[in-house]
């Protein structure tokens, strides 16, 4: 096993060292029961995820822990998130290959404890419940240091191209954290990487007083049916082929969920007798036939943002986008880090995101999640690493 592949160090900063010497040396440095490193430096193995072979599967195994360098936290991780990305890890599909750097230990959503700080450490401390943003940027490209962080062009992807948070440490960069308030319930932090995502495209556009579609009702769609919904949309209509997620959609107080295999959009208008098409689209599905519904369903003047990733060139009628003086958005995870404080600010205030939760259970049994995920019988599937 080589496991500097694992646990190269977390930062993508220059000046990163390991934690070892900064133990001894520097004061700020603080280290606490939890650590997986024993008397004089000493690791002990942790449990991980890991992608460690070429091949459809997941490896439950023991690795070496991550190193810290100056800049960085080393987290105990208490709850992850199943996202489609590891599922495509998983089943080790032509992106996975073309992507993933094999050892790897997967996974980026989650929550955990700090337990250790980098000697560059100003005001994070053992004991805060933490999660990571996923997409650690290089802080040096022109969009870096404008403070757009989130259109770096140098990304590197948690559990990605780096080691992942399916394990029971993982090590990040202070900038990529994000602290929750005491108290918070540790499985909707957990999710709070997907939920960003939802967060960041539903406020592309002001949603207020206008009517919103959202093509594909799965965890980010139903998140961000909710999140519309909160911040004050009138009417929400979500579509999907999966009478499951349908459902969980009807849950999330839509207006209308809409199949789109029995029913068109245009026939919703019609019941909710609105008359000039929809003023925001939001594309969750990756879906070309769901993608030319909603062009043709949009007011003039609309605005789309796009989330969903298509899996390949997608053909549309963009006479359609001319005529109609449409705006199209892409959207690529979270803004650092104002979707994060929208996103805390919105549960404080009552937003209700629980319903996407369907599945919960205990990191052995990861086999199990990736089946239901994909059975199409689950949304959002949480694994236990406590
Ligand atoms: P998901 O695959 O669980 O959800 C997609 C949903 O679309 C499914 O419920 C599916 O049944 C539905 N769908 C399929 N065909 C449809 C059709 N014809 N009409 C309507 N709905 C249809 O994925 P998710 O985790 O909710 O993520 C949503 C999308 O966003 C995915 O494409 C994912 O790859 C992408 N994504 C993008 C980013 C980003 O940063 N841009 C980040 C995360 C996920
Ligand atoms: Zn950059």
């Amino acid at each position: 096993m080589t496991a500097g592949l694992y646990f190269s160090s977390a930062s993508a900063l220059p000046d990163s060292v390991g934690a070892g010497s900064e133990r001894r040396t520097n004061s700020k440095t603080a280290v606490v029961t939890q650590t997986p490193r024993g008397a004089r430096g000493k690791w002990r193995p942790m449990k991980a995820l890991v992608k460690s072979r070429k091949e459809p599967g997941l490896w439950l195994e023991d690795v070496e822990p991550p190193q810290i360098g100056i800049n960085d936290v080393l987290i105990k991780v208490h709850r992850t998130g199943v996202c489609g990305t590891d599922l495509h890890i998983y089943k080790w599909d032509d992106w996975a290959q073309k992507t993933i750097p094999v050892p790897l230990v997967i996974g980026h959503e989650f929550v955990g404890e700090i337990v250790e700080v980098g000697a560059n450490g100003a005001d994070f401390y053992p004991g805060e419940t933490v999660s990571g943003e996923g997409h650690v940027v290089c802080g040096r490209c022109r969009n870096c240091l404008a403070g757009r962080r989130h259109l770096c062009a140098h990304t590197q992807g948690v559990g990605v191209t780096r080691p992942g948070a399916f394990a029971e440490y993982i090590s990040l960069p202070m900038t990529n954290l994000w602290r929750h308030h005491h108290g918070i319930d540790e499985d909707i932090a957990a999710i709070f990487d997907p939920f960003g995502n939802a967060v960041h495209t539903a406020l592309s556009f002001p949603v207020l007083g206008e009517d919103v579609v959202i093509t594909g009702a799965g965890p980010i769609g139903l998140m961000a049916a909710a999140v519309v919904r909160h911040a004050g949309a009138r009417y929400v209509v979500v579509t999907d082929v999966n009478p499951h997620r349908l459902e969980l959609a009807q849950q999330m107080g839509v207006t209308a969920a809409l199949d789109t295999r029995t029913e068109r959009l245009a026939d919703v208008q019609k019941r909710l007798g609105m008359t000039e098409g929809f003023d925001v689209g939001l594309e969750m599905s990756g879906n070309t036939s769901a993608f030319r519904e909603m062009l043709a369903n949009m007011s003039h003047g609309a605005r789309i943002a796009m989330l969903g990733i298509p899996e390949g060139e997608m053909s549309i009628d963009w006479r359609a986008v001319i005529f109609n003086m449409l705006t199209l958005k892409g959207i690529y995870g979270r803004e650092m880090y104002e979707t994060w404080y929208k996103m805390t600010v919105m549960l404080q205030s009552g937003l209700d995101i629980r319903p996407v939760i369907t599945h919960r259970f205990e990191y052995r049994e990861f086999h199990k999640a990736f089946e239901v995920i994909e059975s199409g019988q689950a949304a959002k599937v949480i694994l236990n690493w406590n």
